[in-house]
């Protein structure tokens, strides 16, 4: 037998809850005025060197790279919004007026060492307010979030954020950073070693290393006037809001591409894989690209953490069966009950037998799925024009014509029994 690759995952029967999931998110960013986009699942691998950046971890060692029969370098997208401004820049979005208000969900490739909550393959939903310096932005975006999480029904969730400067003010705090490390760094893990000379903000954030974070030099404290302005600002729109949240200097993010405003949301009882989501603002990143400057700010939810909140929260939604079972009491109708079937699935979930059960292996299979109603063909009621309509969950039965059948299950009729 040939097993999935490791850390990958099939989605079988819990694709009804992924589609629920992703068309709650989708709601809440359409009705945000966001617009979805999808873009190639692998890109040209310097797309992702000169956005996530070199010395990330993504792109060291986790990036699925293969070069291509003609010999190009590819990569298997390890996140969505370097594809995205990377597809704004190319369709010249810009003309169309800004901001432009993106969204994405799909699937994104790490090798990184599975457990639970992280896999190899993963999923991602994404939203971009691209064009906005201001924090106001900050503040839409990190609202539409939260309206996102409490439309799944995730309401425990913890925001921090923080702001990790621009270009003026960072190289300073990075300099800071390294002359308090220097001291332990025999002692650090081997990580943070590497980390140390390539990005040593990455350092607030092992966990193995925690200790010296806590006393490390906090970011806050070293940002110039400018990014100080524009963090009080978003913290203030924030109150304003009632948004709770808490500023947590470590959070650095692991991309290069942030400026400002980073965020994460954590979730209560995940384990060490607690964070279901991130995000911030990349001014610069567009311009890297190639683009002009184009100031904006997104983040993405983990759709496989989402779906583990949810779980832990006993919060999965209960996934309705069929509406309509039609039965068919002989062999001679099963075509009749296909066509009643087809006539009735322009408005409900429908099934008929394949598998030629009898009356009462019908019945228990409709039972099985959950089904809401059966109707019962035979001989007679072909006839007639008239079948046994059942609904499943009381017993009750009614004798009744197609349209009649369509009124019932919808909830828009009575019975009308009279000519029955
Ligand atoms: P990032 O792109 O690293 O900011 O990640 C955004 C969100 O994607 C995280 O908060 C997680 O919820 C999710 N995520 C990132 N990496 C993985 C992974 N390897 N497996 C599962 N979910 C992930």
């Amino acid at each position: 037998m040939i097993s999935r690759i490791k850390g990958t995952n099939d989605i079988i029967e819990d694709s009804k809850i992924w589609k629920w999931l992703e068309e709650k998110l989708k709601n809440v960013a359409l009705n945000f005025g966001f617009v979805e986009t999808r873009t190639p699942i692998f890109e040209a691998t310097e797309l992702f060197n000169r956005s996530v950046g070199n010395e990330t971890d993504i792109v060291q060692k986790e990036m699925y790279t293969f070069e291509d029969k003609g010999g190009r370098s590819i990569t298997l997208r390890p996140e969505g919004t370097a594809p995205v401004m990377r597809a704004f820049i190319e369709n010249n979005l810009s003309s169309k007026g800004l901001p432009q208000k993106l969204f994405y969900c799909g699937p994104m490739f790490r090798y990184e060492r599975p457990q639970a909550g992280r896999l190899r393959q993963f999923h991602q939903f994404g939203v971009e307010l691209i064009g906005s310096a201001l924090p106001i932005a900050d503040a839409m975006t990190i609202l539409l979030a939260i309206e996102m999480l409490k439309a799944i029904g995730l309401d425990k969730f913890k925001l921090k954020i923080n702001s990790t400067g621009d270009e003026k003010c960072r190289p300073n705090y990075v300099e800071t950073l390294k002359a308090y490390y220097k001291p332990f760094l025999n002692d650090l893990c081997d990580d943070c070693k590497v980390r140390y000379d390539r990005n040593v903000l990455r350092l607030l954030d092992c966990k193995k290393d925690a200790k010296y974070a806590e006393n490390a030099p906090k970011i806050t404290g070293y940002l110039c006037d400018d990014c100080k302005a524009h963090f009080d600002k978003l913290k203030k729109y924030l109150d304003e809001m009632e948004i709770e949240y808490e500023v947590d200097p470590s959070i650095v993010r692991g991309l290069d591409y942030y400026t400002r405003t980073v965020f994460e949301f954590k979730y209560p009882n995940l384990g060490a894989q607690d964070a279901i989501g991130g995000g911030g603002r990349y001014d610069n990143l567009i311009e890297e690209l190639g683009g002009s400057k184009v100031p904006s700010i997104g983040f993405a939810f983990g759709i496989e953490r989402l779906i583990l909140a949810l779980e832990t929260e006993k919060r999965l939604p209960e996934i309705e069966g069929l509406d309509i079972y039609v039965i068919s009491i002989d062999e001679d109708q099963k075509i009749e009950a296909l066509k009643i079937a087809s006539a009735l699935s322009k408005y409900f979930k429908v099934d008929v037998d394949v598998m030629g059960r009898n009356v009462k292996g019908q019945f228990s299979h409709a039972s099985k799925e959950n089904t809401r109603y059966t109707v019962v063909i035979g001989e007679e009621e072909i006839k007639m024009g008239l079948f046994t309509l059942k609904n499943m969950k009381t017993g009750e039965q009614w004798k009744v014509k197609l349209s009649e059948i369509i009124k019932i299950v919808s909830g828009s009729g009575e019975a009308d029994t009279s000519d029955a």
